[in-house]
This record gives C-alpha cells, sequence and structure tokens, in this order.
C-alpha cells in the first residue's frame, strides 16, 4: 500500500529510517517525489508539554550568551536588507524572545506569534506586538505583511503546506518570505546519518530539503529569490535535546567562506519573493 507525501501531495512516502529516543520509537518516511522527511506524530499535548518545556532556555540570556544570540541575529537582518526589505511590517512567526525582530532595527512594525508563555512577555517587553495563538487562528487579512519569517519554526508542524499557503496569503504581493531550517540532503547531515541532531521527534516532525521547500512554496506564488546554508544559529544552544549537536563536531570542517550557497552546513536559509 502507498501513501502519498504530506507536503508535496503528488510523491509516494517510504520508511527510510527508524529514529528511537526517550520519548519512544519514530518510523520516518521519504517522499520519492519531493524528497523530505516526515514522522507521523498524533499527540498534540506531547507537542504542547515540549513547546512550553522546551523553547525556552534561561542559558541563552546570559550577557555572554545574548551578545552571541544578537551577533548571529544582526548578521541575518543584514541578508533581509540586502534584499531590499529596509522597512515595512514584519510577522516573525515562532518569534521566541524577540531577538531577532530586536536586532531587524528600526523602521519596521514588528509583530510576533509566539505560544509559549514566558518568552512571549519578553518579546511584548521589547516592544513588539504579540500573538499567543498559532498562525490560522490569528486571521490575519490578505496581504497584511510586507515580511514573515519562520526560523526553526516548520519542522514542529504537522501541517507545513497549509502554512505555506496561508504564508503566501498574508503577504503582499512583493513581500518576502524567510524560512530556516534543517536540510536533510546537506553534506553534515550525510555525515551523520540517523545521529543528525535534528532528528528528534516528537519536537521535529518534518525534515525537509531545499528542493522540497523550493518545490511547494513555487505551488503558493512563492519564489526563491536568494538562499544559503549556515548553522542554524544553534551552536550556543544549551537545551537538552539541542546539546546532541554539539557532538557533531565534524561538521566544523566544512566552514569554509564564500562557499555557502552549496549545502555543507546543515540548515537551509530561504528568501522567497510572492508573486
Ligand atoms: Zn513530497
Amino acid at each position: 500500500m502507498s501513501q502519498r507525501c504530506p507536503f508535496c501531495e503528488k510523491g509516494e512516502i517510504h520508511q527510510s529510517l527508524t529514529i528511537k529516543n526517550e520519548f519512544g520509537n519514530f518510523p520516518i518516511y521519504l517522499c520519492d517525489r519531493c524528497e523530505m522527511e516526515y514522522t507521523p506524530i498524533k499527540d498534540q499535548q506531547i507537542d504542547e508539554m515540549l513547546v512550553q518545556k522546551h523553547f525556552f532556555d534561561e542559558d541563552l540570556y546570559t550577557i555572554a550568551n545574548l551578545k552571541k544570540v544578537h551577533e548571529y541575529w544582526r548578521g541575518e537582518a543584514k541578508h533581509i536588507k540586502m534584499l531590499g526589505y529596509t522597512s515595512g511590517s514584519v510577522l516573525d512567526i515562532g518569534c521566541n524572545t524577540g531577538e531577532f525582530l530586536f536586532c531587524l532595527g528600526e523602521g519596521y512594525q514588528k509583530s510576533g506569534i509566539e505560544i509559549a508563555d514566558v518568552p512571549a512577555s519578553m518579546a511584548e517587553s521589547k516592544g513588539i506586538t504579540v500573538y499567543r495563538k498559532i498562525l490560522e487562528d490569528c486571521h490575519f487579512r490578505d496581504e497584511s505583511f510586507d515580511i514573515v519569517t519562520l526560523y526553526a519554526l516548520i519542522e514542529h508542524l504537522s501541517d507545513p503546506r497549509a502554512l505555506m499557503q496561508e504564508i503566501s496569503r498574508i503577504l503582499k504581493k512583493g513581500g518576502l518570505a524567510v524560512i530556516m531550517t534543517g536540510d536533510r540532503k546537506s553534506m553534515k547531515t550525510k555525515l551523520l546519518g540517523k545521529n543528525w541532531h535534528m532528528y528528534i521527534p516528537p519536537l521535529h516532525q518534518f525534515f525537509f530539503c531545499r528542493k522540497a521547500l523550493t518545490m511547494v512554496a513555487g505551488e503558493f506564488s512563492l519564489k526563491e529569490k536568494y538562499h544559503f546554508f549556515g548553522h542554524g544559529g544553534m551552536t550556543f544552544a544549551s537545551n537538552k535535546l539541542l546539546k546532541i549537536a554539539e557532538k557533531a563536531t565534524l561538521w566544523q570542517l566544512f566552514s569554509l567562506s564564500g562557499m555557502n550557497s552549496i549545502p555543507f552546513y546543515d540548515h537551509y536559509y530561504g528568501y522567497f519573493q510572492k508573486e
């Protein structure tokens, strides 16, 4: 019996591996068309528990770590400005404590979505308008935003295809969608195999690649204008699940400057313009 891909909806999925961890055994399925992998997570309560428990990492907010966090986000802000988006309304989905929006600087109307309470309050204290509910429940009007960003968010969701459609709907024509997530086809991922630190179900349900994201984004009038591969900004994380990443030091061999458009690093940064 063959099953259809929940992301591109045209490919067939087949089990490619099993990930075992403290939360159970998770079959991972690979799509033969778009080449994303995913594991079906049924218990949304587990999801909710993990969101509240794991998405706020106090250790990140020591002064020394915060400096590194801000350096990282200022670098990311430069990419957005370089693409010509120097002002306008911004929605950061999964904004956490609002560090990215803070580092984006002046000239923008800033809002974020964050369902975990502690980080949401911290984002509000930075003057950011925070919606404490999932995107679909916000009911934004068509073409509400100039920029919509999703950093390390899409891999957590159970229906990323619906999210992609909703992002396209709320973006203005010519607006920018930024998606950063792990890339399962990167060289780092290939070296690590099932030990890749992104394989942490049920916290992560989808394991994307550039091909899958550009394919499905394109279906919703989102065209990739620019991309690069990076470390994902998680190298300083002390979160229990993300700590596994620190064991994977081999990837640092691939920190070659000027070569970031090829997938050595395991995080894909895609910049899509709404057509
Ligand atoms: Zn697919």
